[in-house]
């Protein structure tokens, strides 16, 4: 019989490139990964002995019959085993639990096993093959349970995808589906055309299909940088907590500082050759592999062997070579980087607690409170907990509007009256004790939780604002803080003004107060909104003024009726005649702008003296009033109303 090898000698060339790539690709030792260079070994290995036993048979004349039968008996055995193979790949696609694996392979492993004894027994029942020096090959007459064998793998994996398909991801379903579908259709045409070798060719395709879809780079590898990705790291990390939660390892996040500047200022094209020759750098300082690109300007270190010297040895390279300056091209510059360092303790901490534990590490190093490197200890992880905890807490009060709101009143210079107040929230009660401002604002303006905050208080203090007036209390305004986050909300202004008409409440009687840092920040959006609301009838404050950077030249062209001096600007005033000059003449400018002037953090008798020295209009401090809850804020006001009354 003549057979034609070609289709096969071309995919054991595809197939070796399959597994060089393969190889190159994804290095996480995970089950799937683990059978799937299984399944490349075995398919190269039947192509091969396949081809080599074809050539022995042609020539079995002049090779000693023993090594031909060998090689055949191998390629007899393997062909079918590929079916197996990728039954296999297939249940470690379904399956992440590995004991259901092994409970299916018990029972799926007896056909392979059956004919793998069938086989080993030809030499002397002939039944799949025979050779002999008379008519070299002949078929034997159970040939066909190779076939039979490698059908019923193809079929398994067929049903066990059908059966889980809820389970799968769509498109890894269709792959997994219609891989053993192909394998079938190849085959049968083999066995249409004997002639015609075939069965390579068919798992080579259903190999590259795999290959393609499901072990591709792409899922692991970072484009760019050629290392592997983050999704590649947690899946990393994901596999060693499982498999060896008792081993210690370090994970450390390079995470690079402004590094926008140099896509600004050189081109994105600069930015991602600086970011290829940064990763390079840290391969070969962390020595090649383990080096994965975290996020976009942010590469992770990790050190499976937990050894302080090799660890403050990598560490103190990356810092003495971010002093040096960096060349791609014409460009030169030096950028810095903050590193975070996390230690697994090998105490079963979970891969989001160690996550976390790194982007908090990260975010510390960057506010500059520990330093260019910062190692998530004991008491940071106690800080992040806690963080947590506000976090949670902040989602639940924000869920029920159960947070409090206190107000401070302000006190009006020239009338001596307090016609005007300052909203501010606070947490006095909570599972972990009252939680301060200072605490949980930040948090809530990271997380963004804000924003929703914001919207509930200034429904609150409309709420408070038609209280006070429906017993009849006279209130000029209340204050209502807006962070910057606040004006990234496309549709800010209709959300304020829908909250303030849906109370009734008169738009004089509220005034956003933002900082001045917010100003810096966002120019615009804040002019722009300034200017939205003083259509409507709502005033607008600067708060904080003496600490945010601010173009004076934005300060004084936006439309907000008040500005606010820091409290630190009163406090150096005391103490320094040429801060105190600057900050009266400040007052000045802005009142003949046509600006009221707020002094705040009004202690004492002198503080008082002096801001009234500097002509401020309205003076917020403990000299007058703290904070109080909305009960006493209305004793408060409405004893003031009858003094009124009285006067
Ligand atoms: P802020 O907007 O500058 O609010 C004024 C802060 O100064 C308040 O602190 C107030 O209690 C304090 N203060 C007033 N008079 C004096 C004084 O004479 N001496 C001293 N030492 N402090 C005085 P608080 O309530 O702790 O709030 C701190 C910051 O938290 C606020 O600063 C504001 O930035 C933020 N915050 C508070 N409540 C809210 C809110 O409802 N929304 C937003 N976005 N931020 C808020
Ligand atoms: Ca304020
Ligand atoms: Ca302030």
């Amino acid at each position: 019989m003549e057979w034609n090898i070609a289709a096969e000698c071309i995919s054991l060339v595809m197939l070796g490139i399959i597994w060089v790539y393969a190889r190159k690709g994804s290095r996480l030792p995970s089950l799937k990964n683990r059978i799937f260079q299984w399944c490349v070994m075995v398919t190269f290995s039947a192509i091969f002995t396949n081809i080599l036993s074809t050539v022995m048979i042609y020539n079995y004349v002049r090779i000693p019959m023993w090594s031909t039968l060998v090689v055949t008996m191998i390629y007899f055995v393997l062909t079918p085993l590929m079916g197996l193979a990728y039954f296999l790949y297939t249940l470690s696609v379904i399956y992440t639990d590995s004991s259901q694996i092994r409970r299916i392979v018990s029972v799926g492993i007896i056909p392979g096993a059956v004919y793998t004894l069938v086989i080993l027994s030809n030499p002397f029942t002939n039944w799949i093959f025979d050779l002999n020096m008379n008519d070299g090959y002949i078929r034997g007459p159970f040939i066909s349970v190779t076939y039979l064998v490698f059908y019923a793998y193809c079929i398994a994996s067929i049903v066990f995808t059908f059966a889980n398909r809820r389970q799968i991801d769509r498109e890894i379903y269709r792959i997994l589906a219609a891989f053993p579908v192909l394998a079938v259709a190849v085959i049968i045409v083999q066995q249409v055309y004997p002639s015609v070798i075939l069965s390579g060719s068919a798992a080579t395709c259903a190999l590259l299909i795999i290959y393609l879809h499901l072990q591709n780079r792409q899922i692991s590898i970072d484009y760019l940088t050629n290392v592997p990705n983050r999704q590649e790291l947690l899946d990393m990390l994901g596999l060693v907590l499982k498999k060896t939660p008792k081993k210690t390892f370090v994970l450390a996040v390079v995470s690079l500082r402004d590094f926008r500047q140099i896509n600004n200022a050189c081109g994105q094209q600069k930015g991602d050759e600086f970011l290829k020759a940064m990763c390079q750098f840290l391969q070969k300082t962390h020595g090649g592999s383990n080096v994965y690109r975290f996020s976009g300007d942010e590469f992770a270190l990790l050190f499976t062997q937990e050894d302080e010297t090799q660890i403050k040895k990598c560490v103190e390279t990356i810092q003495e070579r971010m002093e040096q300056p960096w060349q791609i091209d014409e460009f030169h510059f030096k950028l810095n980087v903050v590193i975070g360092v996390v230690q697994y303790s090998g105490e079963g901490e979970s891969l989001e607690k160690l996550i976390n534990s790194i982007e908090y590490a990260v975010s510390q190093a960057k506010s500059g409170k520990c330093g260019q490197i910062c190692y998530c200890n004991k008491e940071m992880l106690e800080s992040l907990e806690r963080r947590r905890k506000v976090i949670r807490i902040l989602k639940e009060k924000l869920e029920d509007e159960s947070f409090q709101m206190y107000y401070q009143p302000i006190y009006s210079v020239r009338s001596g009256q307090f016609y005007y107040a300052e909203s501010l929230m606070r947490i006095p009660d909570s599972p972990i004790g009252p939680i301060y401002p200072s605490e949980f604002i930040p948090i809530a303006e990271e997380t963004g939780l804000i924003i929703n905050i914001t919207y509930v208080i200034l429904n609150k203090v409309c709420k408070f604002i038609n209280c006070l007036m429906s017993k009849g209390i006279y209130i000029g305004s209340i204050h209502v803080n807006f962070s910057a986050m606040q004006f990234s909300q496309p549709n800010l202004a209709e959300r304020v003004l829908a909250i303030i008409e849906a109370n009734g409440t008169p738009p004089s009687a509220i005034k956003i107060e933002f900082t001045e840092s917010t100003l810096a920040e966002n120019p615009q959006l804040v002019t722009d909104f300034a200017l939205k609301m003083k259509a409507h009838g709502i005033k607008m404050g600067l708060d904080d003024f003496g600490t945010g950077y601010s173009n004076i030249a934005t300060v004084i062209n936006i439309p907000f009726g008040t500005v606010k001096l820091d409290k630190s600007l009163v406090w150096v005033s005391m103490k320094n005649e040429n801060s105190a000059l600057a900050v009266r003449n400040l007052t000045r400018t802005f009142k003949e702008l046509g600006m009221k002037v707020v002094a705040e953090g009004v202690e004492t008798e002198e503080q008082r003296k002096l801001v009234v020295d500097f002509g401020v209009d309205q003076i917020q401090g403990f000299y007058y009033a703290k904070p109080m809850p909305e009960v006493e804020m209305e004793t408060f006001m409405l004893a003031q109303s009858k003094k009124e009354q009285r006067c």
